[in-house]
Protein backbone atom coordinates (compact mmCIF):
# COMPACT_ATOMS: atom_id res chain seq x y z
CA UNK A 1 0.00 0.00 0.00
CA UNK A 2 2.73 2.22 0.59
CA UNK A 3 6.39 2.39 -0.87
CA UNK A 4 7.33 6.12 1.08
CA UNK A 5 10.62 6.14 2.31
CA UNK A 6 12.21 7.80 5.67
CA UNK A 7 12.52 11.25 3.70
CA UNK A 8 9.14 10.68 1.65
CA UNK A 9 7.40 10.76 5.31
CA UNK A 10 9.50 13.40 6.87
CA UNK A 11 8.86 15.36 3.78
CA UNK A 12 5.21 15.19 4.29
CA UNK A 13 5.36 15.89 8.35
CA UNK A 14 7.12 19.11 7.46
CA UNK A 15 4.35 20.26 4.82
CA UNK A 16 1.37 18.72 7.45
CA UNK A 17 -1.36 21.42 8.48
CA UNK A 18 -2.11 20.27 12.16
CA UNK A 19 -5.66 21.39 13.67
CA UNK A 20 -5.32 22.15 17.29
CA UNK A 21 -8.41 23.52 18.41
CA UNK A 22 -11.26 21.40 20.18
CA UNK A 23 -14.42 20.65 17.91
CA UNK A 24 -17.66 21.41 19.31
CA UNK A 25 -21.27 21.51 18.20
CA UNK A 26 -19.82 20.81 14.48
CA UNK A 27 -16.84 23.68 14.68
CA UNK A 28 -13.40 23.41 15.34
CA UNK A 29 -12.74 26.41 18.02
CA UNK A 30 -10.42 27.38 21.13
CA UNK A 31 -10.61 26.77 24.32
CA UNK A 32 -12.99 29.38 26.04
CA UNK A 33 -10.29 30.10 28.06
CA UNK A 34 -7.77 30.72 25.17
CA UNK A 35 -5.31 28.28 26.66
CA UNK A 36 -3.21 25.76 24.89
CA UNK A 37 -0.62 23.79 25.18
CA UNK A 38 2.26 22.33 23.42
CA UNK A 39 1.72 18.80 21.80
CA UNK A 40 5.26 17.03 21.66
CA UNK A 41 6.76 14.61 19.26
CA UNK A 42 8.36 11.91 21.49
CA UNK A 43 10.87 10.64 18.51
CA UNK A 44 12.58 13.93 18.88
CA UNK A 45 11.38 16.18 21.58
CA UNK A 46 10.44 18.76 18.97
CA UNK A 47 6.12 20.86 19.05
CA UNK A 48 3.85 19.54 16.64
CA UNK A 49 1.26 21.71 17.36
CA UNK A 50 -0.52 24.04 20.14
CA UNK A 51 -3.66 22.30 21.00
CA UNK A 52 -6.78 23.66 22.98
CA UNK A 53 -6.56 23.29 26.43
CA UNK A 54 -10.44 23.11 27.44
CA UNK A 55 -11.87 22.80 31.14
CA UNK A 56 -14.43 22.53 32.75
CA UNK A 57 -16.28 25.50 31.39
CA UNK A 58 -15.44 23.71 27.56
CA UNK A 59 -17.05 20.59 29.02
CA UNK A 60 -20.55 22.52 29.51
CA UNK A 61 -20.45 23.81 26.53
CA UNK A 62 -19.64 20.23 24.85
CA UNK A 63 -22.17 18.92 27.26
CA UNK A 64 -25.38 21.21 26.82
CA UNK A 65 -24.28 20.69 22.64
CA UNK A 66 -24.59 17.00 22.74
CA UNK A 67 -27.48 16.96 25.50
CA UNK A 68 -29.51 19.25 22.60
CA UNK A 69 -28.48 17.09 19.86
CA UNK A 70 -29.52 13.69 21.69
CA UNK A 71 -32.88 15.11 22.62
CA UNK A 72 -33.49 16.59 19.23
CA UNK A 73 -33.66 13.12 17.91
CA UNK A 74 -31.35 14.03 14.78
CA UNK A 75 -29.02 10.94 15.34
CA UNK A 76 -30.69 8.99 17.81
CA UNK A 77 -33.65 8.70 16.31
CA UNK A 78 -32.64 8.21 12.78
CA UNK A 79 -33.43 4.67 11.41
CA UNK A 80 -30.16 2.47 11.96
CA UNK A 81 -30.03 1.88 7.89
CA UNK A 82 -29.22 5.87 7.98
CA UNK A 83 -26.64 5.84 10.56
CA UNK A 84 -25.07 3.16 9.00
CA UNK A 85 -24.67 5.41 5.65
CA UNK A 86 -22.90 7.79 7.77
CA UNK A 87 -20.55 6.13 9.47
CA UNK A 88 -20.03 3.79 6.75
CA UNK A 89 -19.09 6.92 5.12
CA UNK A 90 -16.84 8.20 8.10
CA UNK A 91 -14.82 4.98 7.72
CA UNK A 92 -14.33 5.50 4.13
CA UNK A 93 -13.21 8.87 4.53
CA UNK A 94 -10.55 7.71 7.12
CA UNK A 95 -9.54 5.00 4.11
CA UNK A 96 -9.10 8.13 1.77
CA UNK A 97 -6.90 9.91 4.56
CA UNK A 98 -5.08 6.65 6.22
CA UNK A 99 -2.14 7.77 5.19
CA UNK A 100 -2.00 11.18 6.76
CA UNK A 101 -3.89 9.83 9.72
CA UNK A 102 -1.19 7.15 9.93
CA UNK A 103 1.44 9.94 9.96
CA UNK A 104 -0.61 11.81 12.71
CA UNK A 105 -0.12 9.23 14.77
CA UNK A 106 3.24 8.18 14.30
CA UNK A 107 4.62 12.02 15.28
CA UNK A 108 1.89 12.11 17.88
CA UNK A 109 2.59 8.80 19.79
CA UNK A 110 6.29 7.79 18.38
CA UNK A 111 4.94 4.43 16.80
CA UNK A 112 6.51 3.10 13.93
CA UNK A 113 4.69 4.35 11.04
CA UNK A 114 4.34 1.12 9.56
CA UNK A 115 2.46 0.05 12.61
CA UNK A 116 0.27 3.21 12.41
CA UNK A 117 -0.44 2.71 8.56
CA UNK A 118 -0.97 -0.92 8.59
CA UNK A 119 -2.28 -1.96 12.19
CA UNK A 120 -3.88 1.19 13.89
CA UNK A 121 -5.05 2.77 11.00
CA UNK A 122 -6.39 0.18 9.68
CA UNK A 123 -8.19 -1.48 12.57
CA UNK A 124 -9.69 2.04 13.44
CA UNK A 125 -10.96 2.25 9.51
CA UNK A 126 -12.26 -1.70 10.12
CA UNK A 127 -14.09 -0.85 13.80
CA UNK A 128 -16.26 2.08 12.05
CA UNK A 129 -17.43 0.36 9.11
CA UNK A 130 -17.97 -2.67 11.03
CA UNK A 131 -20.28 -0.79 13.69
CA UNK A 132 -21.47 1.05 10.88
CA UNK A 133 -22.35 -1.89 8.90
CA UNK A 134 -23.53 -4.33 12.02
CA UNK A 135 -26.23 -1.41 13.57
CA UNK A 136 -28.92 -2.50 11.02
CA UNK A 137 -28.76 -6.02 11.58
CA UNK A 138 -29.42 -6.61 15.15
CA UNK A 139 -33.21 -7.29 16.43
CA UNK A 140 -34.60 -6.90 19.50
CA UNK A 141 -36.37 -9.43 21.28
CA UNK A 142 -40.25 -10.75 21.80
CA UNK A 143 -40.23 -12.60 25.45
CA UNK A 144 -41.75 -16.08 24.96
CA UNK A 145 -45.12 -15.26 27.63
CA UNK A 146 -48.19 -16.68 27.29
CA UNK A 147 -51.03 -15.52 24.95
CA UNK A 148 -52.98 -11.93 26.23
CA UNK A 149 -49.71 -10.21 26.98
CA UNK A 150 -46.55 -9.17 24.96
CA UNK A 151 -42.98 -8.63 26.70
CA UNK A 152 -40.97 -6.17 24.76
CA UNK A 153 -37.25 -6.56 25.05
CA UNK A 154 -35.63 -3.78 23.37
CA UNK A 155 -32.39 -1.25 23.62
CA UNK A 156 -32.00 2.85 24.30
CA UNK A 157 -28.73 4.68 23.96
CA UNK A 158 -27.53 5.64 27.00
CA UNK A 159 -27.83 9.26 26.01
CA UNK A 160 -24.70 11.29 26.38
CA UNK A 161 -21.52 9.40 26.92
CA UNK A 162 -17.82 10.59 27.31
CA UNK A 163 -14.81 8.87 25.92
CA UNK A 164 -11.84 9.07 27.41
CA UNK A 165 -9.06 7.09 26.10
CA UNK A 166 -5.35 6.86 26.39
CA UNK A 167 -2.26 7.42 24.65
CA UNK A 168 -0.56 4.04 23.63
CA UNK A 169 -3.55 2.91 20.93
CA UNK A 170 -5.12 6.37 20.53
CA UNK A 171 -6.70 5.79 16.90
CA UNK A 172 -7.78 2.07 17.26
CA UNK A 173 -9.40 2.63 21.21
CA UNK A 174 -11.17 5.73 19.92
CA UNK A 175 -12.52 3.65 17.67
CA UNK A 176 -13.46 0.93 19.26
CA UNK A 177 -15.50 3.60 21.62
CA UNK A 178 -16.69 5.88 18.88
CA UNK A 179 -18.14 3.27 16.80
CA UNK A 180 -20.62 1.43 18.83
CA UNK A 181 -21.59 4.32 21.01
CA UNK A 182 -22.39 6.27 18.03
CA UNK A 183 -24.14 3.15 15.78
CA UNK A 184 -26.24 2.83 18.65
CA UNK A 185 -27.48 6.50 18.25
CA UNK A 186 -25.92 7.90 21.52
CA UNK A 187 -24.13 11.65 21.61
CA UNK A 188 -20.23 11.49 22.31
CA UNK A 189 -17.87 13.67 23.91
CA UNK A 190 -14.56 12.32 23.69
CA UNK A 191 -11.92 13.54 25.80
CA UNK A 192 -7.96 12.15 24.50
CA UNK A 193 -5.11 12.09 26.23
CA UNK A 194 -2.85 15.47 26.49
CA UNK A 195 -0.02 13.41 24.55
CA UNK A 196 -2.08 12.42 21.93
CA UNK A 197 -4.92 14.60 20.52
CA UNK A 198 -3.85 14.74 16.53
CA UNK A 199 -5.89 11.92 15.18
CA UNK A 200 -9.22 12.73 17.66
CA UNK A 201 -9.20 16.08 16.32
CA UNK A 202 -8.77 15.01 12.47
CA UNK A 203 -11.87 12.83 12.92
CA UNK A 204 -14.13 14.96 14.25
CA UNK A 205 -13.79 16.84 10.98
CA UNK A 206 -14.16 13.95 9.29
CA UNK A 207 -17.43 12.52 11.05
CA UNK A 208 -18.76 16.26 10.07
CA UNK A 209 -17.77 16.03 6.65
CA UNK A 210 -19.35 11.92 6.22
CA UNK A 211 -22.69 13.87 7.59
CA UNK A 212 -22.39 13.23 11.49
CA UNK A 213 -24.64 15.79 12.90
CA UNK A 214 -23.49 18.52 14.46
CA UNK A 215 -23.24 18.26 18.63
CA UNK A 216 -23.35 14.33 17.80
CA UNK A 217 -19.45 14.30 18.60
CA UNK A 218 -17.72 16.53 20.42
CA UNK A 219 -13.61 16.32 20.84
CA UNK A 220 -12.80 18.49 23.95
CA UNK A 221 -8.41 17.94 24.21
CA UNK A 222 -7.47 18.95 27.78
CA UNK A 223 -6.57 17.62 31.31
CA UNK A 224 -7.72 14.24 32.78
CA UNK A 225 -7.37 16.07 36.11
CA UNK A 226 -9.51 18.73 36.13
CA UNK A 227 -11.56 18.79 32.13
CA UNK A 228 -12.13 14.60 32.38
CA UNK A 229 -12.76 14.94 36.09
CA UNK A 230 -15.12 17.56 35.32
CA UNK A 231 -16.88 15.33 32.83
CA UNK A 232 -17.08 12.22 34.77
CA UNK A 233 -18.51 13.74 37.51
CA UNK A 234 -21.15 15.96 35.53
CA UNK A 235 -25.10 15.08 36.19
CA UNK A 236 -25.78 15.26 32.79
CA UNK A 237 -24.11 12.09 30.96
CA UNK A 238 -25.67 9.38 31.04
CA UNK A 239 -22.65 6.75 30.58
CA UNK A 240 -18.59 6.87 30.34
CA UNK A 241 -16.49 4.40 28.90
CA UNK A 242 -12.92 4.43 29.13
CA UNK A 243 -9.52 2.95 28.57
CA UNK A 244 -6.34 3.61 30.65
CA UNK A 245 -4.45 2.64 34.18
CA UNK A 246 -6.40 0.92 36.83
CA UNK A 247 -5.99 4.20 39.50
CA UNK A 248 -7.70 6.32 37.12
CA UNK A 249 -10.15 3.90 36.37
CA UNK A 250 -11.02 3.18 39.70
CA UNK A 251 -11.89 7.09 39.89
CA UNK A 252 -14.26 6.61 37.42
CA UNK A 253 -15.75 4.87 39.43
CA UNK A 254 -15.66 6.77 42.22
CA UNK A 255 -16.36 9.86 40.35
CA UNK A 256 -19.96 7.73 39.02
CA UNK A 257 -20.82 7.24 42.31
CA UNK A 258 -20.76 10.40 43.84
CA UNK A 259 -22.79 11.97 40.87
CA UNK A 260 -25.13 10.01 38.79
CA UNK A 261 -24.08 6.41 38.70
CA UNK A 262 -23.51 7.32 34.67
CA UNK A 263 -23.14 3.40 33.75
CA UNK A 264 -18.95 3.17 33.63
CA UNK A 265 -16.85 0.72 31.60
CA UNK A 266 -13.75 0.27 32.20
CA UNK A 267 -10.44 -0.76 30.09
CA UNK A 268 -7.68 -0.87 32.01
CA UNK A 269 -4.29 -2.43 32.79
CA UNK A 270 -2.77 -5.61 32.52
CA UNK A 271 0.57 -7.70 33.75
CA UNK A 272 -0.08 -10.73 31.39
CA UNK A 273 1.70 -14.02 31.60
CA UNK A 274 2.88 -15.92 28.63
CA UNK A 275 3.14 -19.64 29.50
CA UNK A 276 5.68 -21.66 27.34
CA UNK A 277 5.40 -25.38 27.69
CA UNK A 278 8.11 -27.55 26.83
CA UNK A 279 6.40 -29.44 24.46
CA UNK A 280 5.95 -25.91 22.68
CA UNK A 281 7.33 -25.08 19.18
CA UNK A 282 9.79 -23.35 20.97
CA UNK A 283 11.71 -20.79 18.06
CA UNK A 284 8.31 -19.79 16.81
CA UNK A 285 7.50 -18.96 20.47
CA UNK A 286 10.30 -17.45 21.46
CA UNK A 287 9.40 -14.99 18.56
CA UNK A 288 6.58 -13.99 19.44
CA UNK A 289 7.35 -13.65 23.01
CA UNK A 290 10.10 -10.86 21.83
CA UNK A 291 7.10 -9.43 19.89
CA UNK A 292 4.30 -9.90 22.63
CA UNK A 293 6.80 -7.28 25.34
CA UNK A 294 8.82 -5.34 22.88
CA UNK A 295 5.68 -4.65 20.29
CA UNK A 296 4.70 -0.87 20.20
CA UNK A 297 7.91 -0.20 22.89
CA UNK A 298 5.98 -2.33 25.03
CA UNK A 299 3.41 0.10 25.75
CA UNK A 300 0.41 -2.10 25.06
CA UNK A 301 -1.94 -3.04 27.92
CA UNK A 302 -1.64 -6.49 27.11
CA UNK A 303 1.78 -7.23 26.93
CA UNK A 304 3.05 -10.55 27.49
CA UNK A 305 4.88 -8.71 29.98
CA UNK A 306 5.41 -11.61 32.50
CA UNK A 307 7.06 -14.87 30.67
CA UNK A 308 6.43 -17.93 32.80
CA UNK A 309 8.79 -20.87 30.88
CA UNK A 310 8.42 -24.68 32.41
CA UNK A 311 11.81 -24.51 34.41
CA UNK A 312 13.61 -27.67 32.55
CA UNK A 313 13.67 -25.31 29.19
CA UNK A 314 13.83 -21.50 30.93
CA UNK A 315 17.40 -20.78 30.12
CA UNK A 316 17.93 -22.23 26.64
CA UNK A 317 14.39 -20.22 26.06
CA UNK A 318 15.45 -17.55 27.74
CA UNK A 319 18.23 -17.07 25.13
CA UNK A 320 15.82 -17.74 22.42
CA UNK A 321 13.79 -14.60 23.41
CA UNK A 322 17.09 -12.32 24.11
CA UNK A 323 18.10 -13.21 20.18
CA UNK A 324 14.66 -12.67 19.08
CA UNK A 325 15.02 -9.25 20.62
CA UNK A 326 17.61 -7.71 18.82
CA UNK A 327 15.40 -7.94 15.91
CA UNK A 328 12.95 -5.18 18.38
CA UNK A 329 15.68 -2.21 18.71
CA UNK A 330 14.64 1.12 18.69
CA UNK A 331 14.55 3.39 14.93
CA UNK A 332 13.31 6.22 13.74
CA UNK A 333 9.58 5.73 14.22
CA UNK A 334 8.90 7.71 10.34
CA UNK A 335 11.66 5.20 9.17
CA UNK A 336 9.02 2.21 7.79
CA UNK A 337 11.86 -0.51 8.48
CA UNK A 338 11.55 0.19 12.16
CA UNK A 339 9.49 -2.04 14.47
CA UNK A 340 10.17 -0.34 17.49
CA UNK A 341 9.80 3.59 18.15
CA UNK A 342 10.10 6.26 21.11
CA UNK A 343 8.73 6.10 24.05
CA UNK A 344 5.98 8.77 24.88
CA UNK A 345 7.44 10.91 27.52
CA UNK A 346 10.17 11.79 29.66
CA UNK A 347 7.84 10.43 32.34
CA UNK A 348 7.41 7.31 30.93
CA UNK A 349 10.70 6.81 30.33
CA UNK A 350 11.62 7.88 33.55
CA UNK A 351 9.17 4.74 35.19
CA UNK A 352 10.84 2.62 32.77
CA UNK A 353 14.10 3.32 34.21
CA UNK A 354 12.92 2.76 37.84
CA UNK A 355 11.19 -0.40 37.27
CA UNK A 356 14.72 -2.05 35.54
CA UNK A 357 16.28 -0.56 38.91
CA UNK A 358 13.50 -2.00 41.27
CA UNK A 359 13.89 -5.10 39.20
CA UNK A 360 18.48 -5.35 39.52
CA UNK A 361 17.54 -4.42 43.40
CA UNK A 362 15.46 -7.01 44.11
CA UNK A 363 18.10 -9.58 42.56
CA UNK A 364 16.78 -10.33 38.95
CA UNK A 365 19.30 -10.82 36.40
CA UNK A 366 19.88 -8.83 33.81
CA UNK A 367 19.85 -11.15 30.41
CA UNK A 368 19.66 -7.57 27.59
CA UNK A 369 19.29 -4.10 27.72
CA UNK A 370 18.53 -1.95 30.44
CA UNK A 371 19.49 0.75 28.87
CA UNK A 372 18.47 3.89 26.73
CA UNK A 373 19.02 3.72 22.95
CA UNK A 374 20.49 6.41 20.97
CA UNK A 375 18.09 7.04 18.11
CA UNK A 376 17.07 10.40 17.56
CA UNK A 377 18.45 13.49 19.65
CA UNK A 378 15.83 14.65 22.33
CA UNK A 379 13.67 11.42 21.64
CA UNK A 380 12.96 8.82 24.47
CA UNK A 381 14.04 5.55 23.19
CA UNK A 382 14.51 2.38 25.46
CA UNK A 383 16.66 -0.96 24.34
CA UNK A 384 14.46 -4.21 24.45
CA UNK A 385 15.25 -4.99 28.50
CA UNK A 386 14.70 -9.07 29.67
CA UNK A 387 15.03 -10.08 33.20
CA UNK A 388 15.72 -13.98 34.35
CA UNK A 389 16.28 -15.17 37.85
CA UNK A 390 12.27 -13.44 38.97
CA UNK A 391 9.74 -14.77 41.22
CA UNK A 392 6.73 -13.93 40.79
CA UNK A 393 5.96 -12.00 44.19
CA UNK A 394 8.63 -9.27 43.11
CA UNK A 395 7.06 -5.91 42.58
CA UNK A 396 8.74 -6.20 39.03
CA UNK A 397 6.63 -8.96 38.28
CA UNK A 398 3.39 -7.75 40.04
CA UNK A 399 2.98 -3.95 38.49
CA UNK A 400 2.65 -2.82 35.06
CA UNK A 401 5.94 -1.19 33.68
CA UNK A 402 4.12 -0.21 30.28
CA UNK A 403 7.99 -0.34 28.48
CA UNK A 404 10.39 -2.76 26.81
CA UNK A 405 10.88 -4.87 29.92
CA UNK A 406 9.87 -9.15 30.15
CA UNK A 407 10.58 -10.79 33.09
CA UNK A 408 11.35 -14.57 32.73
CA UNK A 409 9.56 -16.86 35.58
CA UNK A 410 10.15 -20.36 36.03
CA UNK A 411 7.32 -23.09 37.07
CA UNK A 412 7.25 -26.39 37.66
CA UNK A 413 4.54 -27.59 36.02
CA UNK A 414 0.72 -27.36 34.58
CA UNK A 415 -0.80 -26.43 38.33
CA UNK A 416 2.06 -24.04 38.97
CA UNK A 417 2.00 -22.58 35.26
CA UNK A 418 -2.28 -21.56 36.36
CA UNK A 419 -1.24 -20.32 39.93
CA UNK A 420 1.54 -17.83 39.06
CA UNK A 421 0.01 -16.57 35.72
CA UNK A 422 -3.41 -15.67 38.26
CA UNK A 423 -1.35 -14.71 41.14
CA UNK A 424 -1.87 -11.02 39.83
CA UNK A 425 -4.48 -8.34 40.93
CA UNK A 426 -5.16 -7.96 36.93
CA UNK A 427 -6.41 -10.54 34.31
CA UNK A 428 -6.61 -8.89 30.78
CA UNK A 429 -5.09 -11.79 28.91
CA UNK A 430 -2.62 -14.60 28.60
CA UNK A 431 -0.97 -16.86 25.66
CA UNK A 432 -0.22 -20.39 26.01
CA UNK A 433 2.30 -22.43 24.33
CA UNK A 434 2.01 -26.36 23.72
CA UNK A 435 1.79 -28.54 21.77
CA UNK A 436 -0.27 -30.82 24.47
CA UNK A 437 -4.01 -30.24 22.99
CA UNK A 438 -5.52 -31.16 26.05
CA UNK A 439 -2.72 -29.21 28.24
CA UNK A 440 -3.79 -26.09 26.01
CA UNK A 441 -7.74 -26.54 26.61
CA UNK A 442 -7.41 -26.97 30.33
CA UNK A 443 -5.13 -23.98 31.07
CA UNK A 444 -6.84 -22.22 29.00
CA UNK A 445 -10.48 -23.09 31.13
CA UNK A 446 -8.47 -22.33 34.32
CA UNK A 447 -6.72 -18.74 33.07
CA UNK A 448 -8.64 -15.37 34.57
CA UNK A 449 -8.21 -13.34 31.60
CA UNK A 450 -10.36 -11.46 28.96
CA UNK A 451 -8.42 -12.88 26.45
CA UNK A 452 -6.50 -16.38 26.16
CA UNK A 453 -4.22 -16.88 23.00
CA UNK A 454 -2.79 -20.87 22.15
CA UNK A 455 0.02 -20.80 20.36
CA UNK A 456 -0.10 -17.39 19.30
CA UNK A 457 0.19 -14.00 21.25
CA UNK A 458 -2.24 -10.66 20.38
CA UNK A 459 -4.93 -12.63 18.36
CA UNK A 460 -8.22 -10.91 17.34
CA UNK A 461 -10.57 -9.50 15.32
CA UNK A 462 -13.23 -7.19 15.82
CA UNK A 463 -16.02 -9.76 15.82
CA UNK A 464 -14.57 -10.81 19.44
CA UNK A 465 -14.92 -9.40 22.55
CA UNK A 466 -11.96 -7.83 24.35
CA UNK A 467 -11.65 -6.51 27.67
CA UNK A 468 -10.53 -7.57 31.11
CA UNK A 469 -11.20 -9.75 34.37
CA UNK A 470 -10.54 -8.57 38.03
CA UNK A 471 -8.44 -5.01 37.86
CA UNK A 472 -7.99 -4.82 34.21
CA UNK A 473 -11.32 -3.74 33.94
CA UNK A 474 -14.81 -4.35 33.17
CA UNK A 475 -17.29 -4.42 29.98
CA UNK A 476 -16.30 -4.97 26.66
CA UNK A 477 -14.52 -3.37 23.62
CA UNK A 478 -15.32 -4.92 20.22
CA UNK A 479 -17.92 -7.15 18.56
CA UNK A 480 -21.92 -6.40 19.21
CA UNK A 481 -21.27 -7.17 22.77
CA UNK A 482 -20.23 -4.11 22.50
CA UNK A 483 -23.24 -2.67 22.00
CA UNK A 484 -24.05 -3.97 25.30
CA UNK A 485 -22.29 -0.98 26.97
CA UNK A 486 -23.84 1.67 25.11
CA UNK A 487 -27.64 0.83 25.53
CA UNK A 488 -29.90 0.26 28.21
CA UNK A 489 -32.53 -2.56 27.92
CA UNK A 490 -35.63 -1.91 28.38
CA UNK A 491 -38.90 -4.59 29.07
CA UNK A 492 -41.87 -3.20 27.58
CA UNK A 493 -45.45 -5.58 28.85
CA UNK A 494 -47.85 -4.84 26.84
CA UNK A 495 -51.58 -6.59 27.58
CA UNK A 496 -53.41 -7.70 24.80
CA UNK A 497 -55.88 -9.69 26.09
P1 LIG B 1 -4.16 7.18 32.24
O1 LIG B 1 -3.16 7.99 32.90
O2 LIG B 1 -5.14 6.43 33.06
O3 LIG B 1 -4.92 8.15 31.22
C1 LIG B 1 -5.96 7.70 30.39
C2 LIG B 1 -6.90 8.84 30.11
O4 LIG B 1 -7.51 9.25 31.33
C3 LIG B 1 -6.21 10.09 29.55
O5 LIG B 1 -7.07 10.69 28.61
C4 LIG B 1 -6.06 10.96 30.78
O6 LIG B 1 -5.94 12.32 30.51
C5 LIG B 1 -7.36 10.65 31.50
N1 LIG B 1 -7.35 10.97 32.92
C6 LIG B 1 -6.29 11.05 33.77
N2 LIG B 1 -6.72 11.39 35.00
C7 LIG B 1 -8.06 11.53 34.95
C8 LIG B 1 -9.08 11.86 35.90
N3 LIG B 1 -8.78 12.14 37.16
N4 LIG B 1 -10.36 11.91 35.49
C9 LIG B 1 -10.68 11.63 34.21
N5 LIG B 1 -9.76 11.32 33.26
C10 LIG B 1 -8.47 11.26 33.63
O7 LIG B 1 -3.53 6.06 31.29
P2 LIG B 1 -2.40 6.26 30.19
O8 LIG B 1 -1.13 6.46 30.91
O9 LIG B 1 -2.84 7.27 29.18
O10 LIG B 1 -2.44 4.84 29.46
C11 LIG B 1 -1.77 3.76 29.94
C12 LIG B 1 -2.67 2.80 30.70
O11 LIG B 1 -3.77 2.43 29.88
C13 LIG B 1 -1.97 1.52 31.04
O12 LIG B 1 -2.28 1.13 32.34
C14 LIG B 1 -2.55 0.53 30.05
O13 LIG B 1 -2.47 -0.81 30.46
C15 LIG B 1 -3.94 1.02 29.91
N6 LIG B 1 -4.55 0.56 28.66
C16 LIG B 1 -5.55 -0.38 28.72
C17 LIG B 1 -6.11 -0.86 27.55
C18 LIG B 1 -7.21 -1.89 27.61
O14 LIG B 1 -7.91 -2.02 26.61
N7 LIG B 1 -7.39 -2.61 28.70
C19 LIG B 1 -5.68 -0.39 26.32
C20 LIG B 1 -4.68 0.57 26.28
C21 LIG B 1 -4.12 1.05 27.48
P3 LIG B 1 -4.48 13.00 30.41
O15 LIG B 1 -3.83 12.38 29.25
O16 LIG B 1 -4.77 14.42 30.24
O17 LIG B 1 -3.78 12.66 31.71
Amino acid sequence: MSDLTLADWQQRAAELSIEGRAFINGEYVNALSGKTTADINPANGQKLADIACCGPEDAELAIAGARKAYQSGVWSKLPPAERKKVIVRWANLLEEHQQELALLESLDCGKPISDTLYVDSASAINTLRWNGEAVDKVYDEIAPTGPGELGLVTRMPLGVVVAIVPWNFPLATTAWKLGPSLATGNSVILKPASNTPLTALRLAGLAKEAGLPDGVLQVLPGPGGSLGEALSLHMDIDGQTFTGSTPVGKMLMEYSAKSNLKRTFLELGGKSPNIVFADADLDKAAKMAALAIFYNQGETCTAGSRLLVEESIIDEFVAKVAEAAKGHMPGNPLDPNTVMGALIDKKQFDTVEYYVDVATKEGAELVCGGKPAQVVEGGYYYEPTIFKGVRNNMQIAQEEVFGPVLVAIPFKDEADAVAIANDSIYGLACGIWTNNLGRAHRVAAEIEAGSVWVNNYFGGDITVPFGGFKQSGNGRDKSLHAFDDYTELKSTWIDIS
